[in-house]
């Protein structure tokens, strides 16, 4: 849970509060005890998401009027990261729900297609899965292969192969990203399709190194048919603003496996003796412990300021970029010096941390690697130089 002096505390509403109080009796209750168990067996229950539909994890940043609990970024970010504590693979699919499987329809569909989908969507009746990766689409998501193509009678058809789609075997509907034609300057053209699950071919559950509960799969579109989601030609436009919200849960779970993982390290410091010694009286493990919050909370602040700018209903594209990119980095380092404070102990699968530690790596690569936040970020900065110096004249 929050810290007592968190500066978090200063931003969230009392009925935040109750959300995240109980949030984490849910992750207590329903996560902590089956967690490892889950990993074992590579899959996440499906009565796990009815729960959490029932808890509200499901809705979060929806608006009540749609059956969701209009939660602000920061209370969301605060959730993902009380279930990443407990299981990383969750906390992934909870982003991932909340931010883009909800997000991407509430954002831009229409709202005949919006008064199907919610509030099933909302409270665990529906698994969504947002498919956008493929074979040769992943940072540059202008590979996209897939096809869409309008039949006479006006539906869509679309032909494709997406890869390490979350939920993708396991989910009800899903968002699809396709190319649905190329402008006079011969460039792609992006929509986004909402599509019955049943109608694509499976080919696997792809085998991961962390969030292995998670169902990253891979699956071909043959002749599927898909309902527009917004308008035709802006699908990439509506993916890119989802995933500036996708980041900060990415974040989030970052920032919980961290910090469940050095808890655990802290623990083990005080109990394990060596030299005659409790581990916790030497100076090196005692300098990783160090790192590791200040770290934690650098990554804390960095989330902060885009759900404060949400908040404001500012754009936080770079802003989220910061987060995503310093708290996953950051995370990674805390559940690595976590693990080595373990010694063999935190080697071993007979404790969390070495799946907390395979789990967090994920965070430096999904929605968005570091080298593509860091090519936002430095893209963005020199923009803004050069429309401070002028480009040209910059040059002189
Ligand atoms: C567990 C898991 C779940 C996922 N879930 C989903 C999902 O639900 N939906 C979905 O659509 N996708 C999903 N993905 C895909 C994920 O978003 C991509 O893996 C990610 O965007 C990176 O793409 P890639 O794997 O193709 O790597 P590549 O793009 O092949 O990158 C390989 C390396 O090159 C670097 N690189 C690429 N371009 C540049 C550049 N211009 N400059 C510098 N370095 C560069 C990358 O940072 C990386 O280090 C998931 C992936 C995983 C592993």
């Amino acid at each position: 849970m929050i810290h007592p002096n968190s500066l978090y505390l200063d931003f969230l509403k009392p009925d935040e509060l109750e959300f995240l109080k109980k949030t984490a009796a849910f992750c207590e209750k329903e996560i902590a005890p089956f967690a490892t168990d889950w990993e074992e067996k590579e899959e996440l229950p499906r009565a796990l998401f009815t729960a959490a539909g029932k808890a509200g994890l499901m809705g979060m940043l929806a608006p009540k009027a749609v059956g969701g609990q209009a939660l602000s970024m920061l209370c969301f970010c605060l959730a993902i990261e009380e279930v990443a504590r407990h299981c990383g693979a969750f906390a992934m699919n909870l982003a991932a729900h909340n931010a883009l499987c909800v997000g991407h329809p509430l954002g831009f569909a229409s709202d005949e297609l919006k008064k199907k989908i919610f509030p099933g969507v909302l409270n665990g009746d529906w698994m969504v899965a947002w498919a956008l990766t493929e074979p040769n689409a992943g940072s540059d998501t202008g590979g996209v292969e897939t096809t869409a193509e309008q039949r006479p009678d006006g539906t869509w058809e679309l032909n494709g192969h997406k890869l390490y789609i979350t939920m993708g075997l396991h989910s009800n509907r899903m968002i699809v990203m396709a190319v649905t034609g190329r402008d006079e300057k011969g460039k792609k053209e992006f929509s986004a399709f909402w599509i019955n699950s049943a109608d694509i071919t499976p080919v696997r559950k792809v085998k991961t190194s962390g969030v292995r509960a998670s169902n990253t799969s891979e699956f071909y579109l043959k002749a599927v048919k898909g309902e527009l989601i917004g308008q035709r030609g802006k699908g990439q436009h509506a993916a890119l603003t989802c995933l500036d919200g996708g980041r900060l849960g990415i974040a989030a779970m970052a920032i919980g496996l961290g910090r469940s993982a050095v808890e655990l390290a802290k623990q083990r410091m005080l109990t394990r003796k060596q030299f005659g010694k409790r581990i916790a009286d030497f100076q090196a493990l005692q300098f990783m412990l160090a790192d590791c919050e200040v770290e934690l909370r650098a990554a804390e602040a960095l989330l902060l300021q885009p759900c404060v700018m949400h908040a404001r209903g500012q754009k936080f594209t770079l802003e989220a970029s910061f987060a995503k990119l310093y708290a996953s980095e950051a995370g990674t380092r805390a559940c690595n010096r976590a693990l080595q404070i373990c010694g063999g102990w935190g080697y071993t699968r007979d404790t969390f941390v070495e799946r907390m530690w395979r789990d967090a790596r994920l965070t430096e690569i999904g929605e968005g690697s570091s080298e593509v936040q860091r090519l936002i970020i430095s893209r963005n900065l020199l923009k803004a130089a050069e429309e401070k110096y002028g480009g040209e004249e910059a040059k002189k």
